[in-house]
């Protein structure tokens, strides 16, 4: 008989569902068919509906009458993708959960490779995309600029080209599950505590049925959040900007020895800066309110864990022991 302790790991996949009734149960049937070859893990699936008014959540909660592995989650109304996938995240009981699309945009075929990945000790496992099928020019040529503009911005590396398709650890989850920051950037907090991330590459196939939920306005407000929760650059420009005008202005009076030219430029100058100063009070409060983790303790060796760890260690004990009984050492 098995004891809990050797109790097989549970992956979760968390699904966030806005209006995707053609297409749940397509991607169902390829979810679990992926799943249930798994052998070496229990799992269960978690489908959020966003505030779908098309027949989602009843397709979701006969998927849920049906099999006690399904899980289905409906908030009141729709409050986003990254809303609902928060939802998702505090819902699923797994040592790993995987976010994935529900219109089979990202491969289920890809979550053995990234539970291996996993197993061998990578915190993150998350799947770029290599090309894009079916996404109009506009989305996709704006999906570019907006990656590499954070990557230039960003405090932290963010992975570029990666939605939120990814496998998390527990502890990753519970990160994220248990930070107050109102600004949802998944990916961005993510890559801001620095674990151990690994990479998949594959191609996006198009959307299986029905059109993008990502409206134009939906992106803008996603991208918004990822370039404020990511970087201090858009504040720390208008400080930049006031104080260029106001050098310039010094500057060009002195060349042309008119203090009207300063009145004029250096005017504008100071207020810039000063709009800049108040724009880094602002950015402190922001950091203070987001009261993210001060550091992140990537893993603990030996046996009793340091006294108030951030977290539990990895839910498989270390790594290393993970590695060593893939190769027909120690039990977990
Ligand atoms: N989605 C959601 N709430 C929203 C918008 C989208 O839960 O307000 C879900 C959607 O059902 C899908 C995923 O988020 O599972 C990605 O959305 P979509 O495929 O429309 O975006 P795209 O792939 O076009 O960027
Ligand atoms: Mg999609």
């Amino acid at each position: 008989m098995r004891s809990p302790h050797d109790r097989r790991p549970l992956i979760s996949a968390v699904l966030p569902c806005y209006n995707e009734a053609d297409v749940l149960d397509r991607t169902h049937v390829r979810l679990t068919s992926v799943l249930s070859r798994l052998l070496s893990y229990d799992h269960e699936i978690v489908y959020v509906d966003d505030g779908s008014t098309d027949g989602t959540w009843e397709t979701m909660s006969r998927l849920a009458e049906r099999s006690p592995s399904v899980r289905a989650v409906k908030l009141s109304r729709n409050f986003g993708h990254q809303a609902a996938c928060l939802a998702g995240l505090r819902t699923a009981a797994g040592d790993a959960v995987v976010l994935i699309d529900a219109d089979l945009q990202d491969p289920p075929e890809l979550i053995p490779e990234m539970a291996a990945l996993w197993r061998e000790g990578w915190s993150v496992v998350s799947a770029r995309r290599r090309s894009r099928d079916g996404e109009t020019a506009f989305k996709k040529a704006s999906a570019y600029a907006f990656y590499r503009l954070l990557s230039a911005v960003s405090e932290h590396d963010p992975a570029l080209d990666t939605g939120d398709f990814r496998l998390l650890d527990r502890r990753v989850v519970a990160l994220l599950t248990a930070s107050p920051d109102k600004n949802l950037y998944l990916r961005g907090r993510i890559s801001a505590y620095g674990l151990p991330e690994a990479h998949l590459s594959y191609d996006r196939d198009a959307r299986q049925a029905g059109s993008t939920k990502y409206t134009l306005r939906k992106m803008v407000a996603l991208a918004r959040s990822g370039l404020l929760t990511g970087s201090a650059a858009p504040l720390r420009l208008t400080t930049w900007l006031g104080a260029a005008a106001l050098a310039g202005g010094l500057a060009a009076a002195a060349v042309r020895r008119d203090p009207r030219v300063l009145a004029r430029s250096g005017a504008f100058g100071a207020q810039a800066l000063a709009l800049g100063l108040v724009g880094e009070y602002l950015h402190a409060v922001l950091r203070q309110v987001q009261d993210r983790p001060d550091y992140v303790v990537e893993r603990t060796l030996g046996g009793s864990a340091p006294p108030a760890a951030v977290l539990p260690g990895h839910p498989l004990g270390d790594p290393g022991t993970a590695k060593r009984a893939a190769n027909g050492g120690a039990a977990l």
